[in-house]
């Protein structure tokens, strides 16, 4: 039986979320920082091409920071943790912005 490696982070490792537009022929990214910028008060509801990226009246950034709210507030009732499978030494790295 193989064994299966995983590696989990926290809401606090991240370094930023990365929205990318999906659609056709687009795939603009906005790259947010999950502590200082989803609490910002601008909404971010479209990509640099002008797309809509509003579901049900949420702006991207509303959505993660009404996450964020949720894990910090009334008690912190739970956490999200992120998990990956173990990158293996053939899959490219992402490379450090
Ligand atoms: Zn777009």
């Amino acid at each position: 039986m193989p064994i299966e490696r995983r590696v989990v982070v926290g809401w606090s490792d991240l370094r930023a979320i990365v929205f990318e537009c999906a659609s056709t022929g687009c795939g603009a990214r906005v790259v947010v920082r999950p502590d200082a910028e989803l609490d910002k008060g601008e909404r971010v509801e479209k990509c640099p091409n002008g797309h809509l990226w509003i579901g049900d009246g949420l702006s991207v950034n509303k959505t993660f920071g009404t996450l964020k709210q949720q894990m910090s507030s009334g008690g912190k009732v739970f956490k999200v943790l992120l998990q990956f499978d173990e990158p293996t030494a053939s899959e490219p790295t992402v490379p450090k912005q």
